[in-house]
């Protein structure tokens, strides 16, 4: 399949091993992922931010229940709530999640927005779990004819030593534990000096067992700095 699939179907993979219940997508552009995400039964709470609003709002009636979904009244209720807003920013809406996904947004930010994206993420929402998916620029070699980023509005494109750097210092900062793995393989010969073409860090929350409450605790502001596009 197409790596873009491949990227949504690590997530749903994860989410089905661990059954998080409240999952937001940063950076959800046309909510391909939480349409995907929806069907999973565990989620109670699914939410989506995009600093681009109108691509946010294109597809998302297809997140509207269908009505067969009325017809398994069993099953809990799903809410789900989309917002405007930049990852660079706080809101109080989106602490305390069991998942927060990330999928090829961090190399469109600049290294200071990098900064101030990794306080938001690890730092205020504290999050259980996150995963980030970035390309690993490695791989370019096996792209012929692509000299520079593989996209233009790229601001960089990491190797894995880079992207290992980053997300140690996360893990050192926020009391976070990473693993990396990726999708989209180089041929058996070239997987191990290439790696994948899009690098995945794994993050999970270290010494979970009072951490929420002091987390939520500690920095006292409720501040609601994204705009609520839709909720369902
Ligand atoms: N995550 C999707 C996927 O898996 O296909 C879309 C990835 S797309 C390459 C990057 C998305 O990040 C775009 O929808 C863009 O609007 C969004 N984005 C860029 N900067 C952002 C920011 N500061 N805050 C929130 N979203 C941002």
């Amino acid at each position: 399949p197409p790596l873009h699939r491949q990227r949504h179907q690590f997530v749903l993979d994860f989410v089905k091993k661990n059954k998080p219940k409240k999952v937001v997508d940063l950076g959800c552009s046309d909510c391909t992922l939480l349409k995907k995400l929806k069907f999973h039964r565990e989620i109670e709470l699914l939410a989506g931010v995009d600093i681009n609003g109108a691509t946010v709002k294109k597809k998302m009636r297809a997140l509207a229940p269908m009505s067969t979904d009325y017809l398994q009244p069993t099953y809990d209720q799903l809410r789900v709530e989309l917002y405007q807003g930049s990852v660079t920013q706080r809101d109080a809406r989106l602490r305390g999640f069991d998942l927060v996904t990330c999928i090829e947004l961090i190399e469109h930010l600049t290294l200071a927005d990098v900064e101030l994206f990794s306080a938001v993420v690890f730092g205020y929402m504290t999050p259980k779990a996150v995963i980030i998916s970035t390309p690993n620029s490695e791989f370019n070699a096996l792209f012929p004819g692509v000299t520079g980023f593989r996209h233009s509005d790229h601001k960089f494109e990491w190797t894995r030593a880079e992207f290992r750097s980053w997300a140690m210092k996360v893990c050192l900062d926020h009391d976070y534990e990473v693993e990396f793995t990726g999708v989209g393989k180089a041929s058996p010969g070239q997987q191990e000096s290439i790696g994948f073409c899009s690098q995945i860090g794994v993050f999970h929350r270290l010494g979970l067992r009072d951490s929420c409450n002091t987390a939520l605790a500690d920095s006292g502001d409720d501040v609601c700095s994204y705009t609520l596009l839709h909720s369902i």
